[in-house]
């Protein structure tokens, strides 16, 4: 076991605090990493908070995590002490079932993965994520970040990349398609360069006007406020696909008159609440609404060589440990540009 540095929510709500945290000592098959930057995703604060299900405190957050291995174990032949890595949301699988033979581990049918932090590992132990300034994980949930993307800029990919490049791919973002972001945050700032970069015409769907110069020049073709009515009259009909990232509740009617037929609106951004769908919204052009969780491992490798081939990284501000809870009330009222990046060393 390693004593390790990091930063934890002692109970829900509370304020995160600097702690120590032990790592287990590195099996057979464990990579040891130096993390470098954690991002902080707005799932974070959720769990943080306990907004989705009863916590596991104290609560160490962080699923964007980038950094260096430092060492590995005696049967770990996919990395090397000095390699350049990265984690994200989950840490371990079944491995056996359909959905993990098919690389889809985020899916996994035996009780879902094993998440990255708020979670119980094989071992009976708690999770513990990237607010630390070390990890030990089984080499099969890493990934390695390319050479040509740096380490800081890499860390959100490992949720917000994955997590909105999963779809684009699955529904075919490309060339002579038609893609709708709606919400330009943490998420939807990643969703217009992957789409962008993809090949896809995007559209920003947003609140307001206020982001169009930040929109335009991430990537985007066109940017329409959705305070405006003219613009569900000016763009009905329009999509291939819209990524909503936004996880307030949407007027789901008004978004799915914008989809062409086969379209399909595909929710990133989970509301806490139930919502209502109307089917005829469907109905008439076959249209589609979906969901999709983060992506599997070797999709996220795909996804961040994407984003190297491609120069992407995330918008990011880069903070200190101490700054964590001010970050956390400045997501809240979605003031970034476009996201927290923590520099471990400050732990
Ligand atoms: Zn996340
Ligand atoms: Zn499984």
């Amino acid at each position: 076991m390693t004593t390790v540095a990091a930063y934890a929510a002692p109970a829900p709500k509370a304020p995160l605090e600097r702690t120590t945290i032990e790592r287990r000592a590195v099996g057979e098959f464990d990579v040891l990493i130096d993390i470098e930057f954690a991002g902080i995703c707005h799932s974070d604060i959720h769990q943080a908070q306990d907004g989705w299900r009863p916590g596991i405190f104290p609560m160490v957050p962080g699923h964007e995590i980038a950094g260096v291995v430092s060492e590995v174990g005696s049967g770990v032949t996919r990395f090397a002490v000095g390699d350049r890595v990265g984690v994200g949301c989950m840490v371990d699988s079944c491995r056996e079932c359909d959905n993990c033979r098919a690389g889809l581990e985020q899916y996994c049918t035996k009780g879902g993965p094993t998440w990255t932090y708020n979670d119980t590992g094989k071992d009976g132990e708690p999770t513990y994520g990237g607010y630390a300034q070390k990890i030990v994980v089984d080499e099969n949930f890493v990934v390695r970040v390319p050479e040509g993307l740096s380490l800081d800029v890499a860390a959100p990919l490992l949720c917000a990349g994955i997590t909105t490049y999963s779809p684009l791919r699955h529904w075919n973002a490309g060339p002579g398609k038609k893609v709708a972001v709606v919400g330009l945050g943490g998420l939807g700032h990643m969703g217009v360069k992957i789409a962008h970069a993809m090949g896809a015409e995007v559209t920003v769907l947003s609140q307001s006007l206020r982001k169009k110069d930040d929109g335009l020049r991430l990537g985007a073709d066109h940017y329409y406020a959705t305070g405006d009515p003219d613009t569900f009259e000016e763009l009905a009909g329009t999509f291939d696909i819209i990524l909503n990232t936004v996880s307030a509740p949407l007027d789901f009617a008004a978004y799915l008159s914008l989809l062409r037929t086969d379209g399909t609106m595909v929710n990133v951004g989970l509301p806490e609440e139930p919502v209502q769908i109307v089917l005829q919204s469907l109905f008439g052009n076959r249209r589609s609404i979906s969901s999709s969780g983060i992506g599997g491992i070797a999709e996220t490798q795909e996804m961040l060589d994407f984003c190297a081939q491609h120069g992407l990284g995330a918008e990011i501000e880069l903070i200190s440990a101490a700054e964590i809870n001010e970050a956390y009330e400045r997501v809240q009222a979605s003031d970034v540009r476009y996201r927290f990046v923590i520099d471990t060393a400050t732990i």
